[in-house]
């Protein structure tokens, strides 16, 4: 073992060289992922009448795992129908009623979350420490906290009434599948709302698993209904005439468009969107605890991350010592199978992902910015990118205004607060910050002056149901979680 240290450069590097390797630690647990998904339409499996299925491939190597039914606008109509006729019901059901089939829902979860975990990972590619120490708790948490809220509405307003909205319409994305499931059907049901949902293709898996729990929770058929497919099935679902709210959680230029169809509709909105975050740090931060925040913050499920922390504003400073630290930590971040529990950096969900992180990344290298990468091998078969950090960034770079997506941090410097707000706000995004300071009168100041809907100080990526998240500017409108998010699937009266 060998200390490197230079004069230079203040980090000191731990090299242990080919002493000993990591033994593989591969999870083993059974995801039970069935060879067809069928639609799930009023409590029912079914063929789609389009009679078309497309494959799920695993990003881990590039396989295919399943096959997934392809929802048309008649699937889609059928899953409406259902989600209204239930309706009638379910809005009669007592919030106590509703409460314990969230609370069954959560516990089934639990019951099964290595399963689902390991499903996750498979489909999506995370690693499984993510999916099993992250997702599925989480998405677990979400219908435990929403379970509280159900038999509470009447005191969420006090003097107003709370009433259901009818039925709702939801189109998750592939980078949290199960969890954005949870953050959507969750608060829809505690308010008494039925749902129709569409998983984003690539990641389908856990969604059409989730319904085998609906149905052991004995929730009443047409609740909730599942359609699969692409763009065209999320467009006829967004344009139902039944929907009386749509809830999308996607791209900005997705986003854009379903507002614009339905301008006029009296449908209500949300839209959770990208984000291109700043993670600020100061000269005065703890300068150790703040790198892991800035390696979590931008690595954490590969960077495909909505309020991932992309943009790092270090002031000038420190900036070659945190610079210096972050490449030595890049060198330790372990890149490969998301199977096994060693591996910090898994699978890029798709070929197409991986081809709009490599076009970003070139532009990147083209428009001048200084690339660092580690020598890492990466698995032949499957879908990877290295964590890749760039100094040297401008603002008018295209890895520093562009939502990328992917493990690719872009590193600019600033001298005072006010230029680090300056340039923090300097996007058309405004999902989320992280600010690493000492004083807490600068949180404050940080905090009120950037435009993001949620602000952390001195830690990154910390989620809880009871608290709200959302965004501005073309990060979107409307909140989940918290009291905020339910409020968004209910009318006051
Ligand atoms: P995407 O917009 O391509 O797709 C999202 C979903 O919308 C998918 O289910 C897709 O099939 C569907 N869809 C595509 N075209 C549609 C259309 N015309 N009408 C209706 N539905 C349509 O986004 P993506 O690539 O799956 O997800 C990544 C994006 O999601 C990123 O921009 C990320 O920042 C964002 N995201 C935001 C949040 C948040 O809370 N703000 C959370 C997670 C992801």
């Amino acid at each position: 073992m060998a200390v490197k240290t230079s004069k230079r450069n203040p980090a000191r590097e731990l090299l242990f060289g080919n002493l000993w390797e990591y033994d593989p630690a591969p999870e083993t647990a059974t995801p039970n992922i069935e060879s067809r998904y069928r639609l799930f339409i009023n409590g029912k499996h079914t063929d789609p009448k389009t009679k078309k299925y497309f494959d799920s491939i695993s990003p881990r190597n590039a396989e295919k795992i399943s096959e997934i039914a392809l929802a048309g606008p008649a699937d889609v109509n059928a899953a409406y129908e259902a989600a209204a006729a239930a309706f009638e019901k379910w809005r009669k059901v007592s919030g106590v009623e509703r409460g314990k089939y969230l609370y069954r829902i959560a516990r089934l979860l639990q019951d099964r979350a290595r399963e689902f975990a390991v499903a996750e990972t498979l489909d999506g590619g995370k690693p499984i420490v993510e999916s099993r120490d992250f997702d599925v708790p989480m998405a677990a948490a979400h219908f435990f906290y929403h379970a509280g809220w159900a038999d509470k509405l009447d005191y969420a307003t006090p003097g107003r009434t709370l009433m259901p909205l009818g039925v709702v319409g939801q189109v998750i994305p592939w980078n949290f599948p199960l969890l954005m499931l949870a953050w959507k059907i969750a608060p829809a049901l505690a308010c008494g709302n039925t749902v129709v949902l569409k998983p984003a293709e690539t990641t389908s898996i856990t969604c059409m698993k989730f319904a085998s729990i609906l149905e052991d929770a004995g929730l009443p058929p047409g609740v909730v209904n599942f359609v699969t497919g692409a763009s065209e099935t999320g467009h006829a679902l967004v344009n139902h005439p039944l929907a009386k709210k749509i809830s999308f959680t996607g791209s900005t230029a997705v986003g854009k468009d379903i507002q614009r169809s339905l301008a006029g509709s009296g449908k209500c909105l949300t839209l959770e969107l990208g984000g291109k975050a700043a993670n600020i740090v100061f000269d005065d931060a703890a300068v150790d605890q703040a790198v892991e925040g800035i390696i979590n913050g931008i690595f954490f499920n590969q960077g495909h991350v909505c309020c991932a922390g992309s943009r790092l504003l270090v002031q000038e400073s420190i900036a070659a010592a945190v610079l210096s630290k972050l490449k030595i930590r890049l060198r330790s971040l372990r890149v490969g199978d998301p199977m096994d529990k060693n591996t910090d950096i898994g699978a890029i969900n798709s070929q197409k992902q991986l081809e709009k992180i490599t076009e970003l990344v070139e532009s990147g290298i083209a428009e001048g910015a200084e690339i660092h990468q580690p020598s890492c091998s990466l698995p032949d078969k499957g879908y990877y990118f290295p964590p890749t950090l760039f100094s040297g960034v401008t603002l008018s770079h295209r890895i520093a205004r562009e939502e990328i997506f992917g493990p690719v941090l872009s590193i600019m410097t600033f001298r005072t607060p006010e230029e680090a707000v300056e340039k923090a706000n300097n996007t058309p995004y405004g999902l989320s910050a992280g600010v690493w300071t000492d004083k807490g009168s600068l949180i404050l100041k940080m905090s009120s002056e950037l435009k993001a809907g949620v602000v952390w100080a001195n830690t990154y990526n910390k989620f809880d149901p009871a608290s709200p998240f959302g965004g501005f500017k073309e990060s979107g409108f409307g909140r989940e979680g918290g009291k905020q998010g339910l409020l968004e699937y209910a009318e006051l009266v």
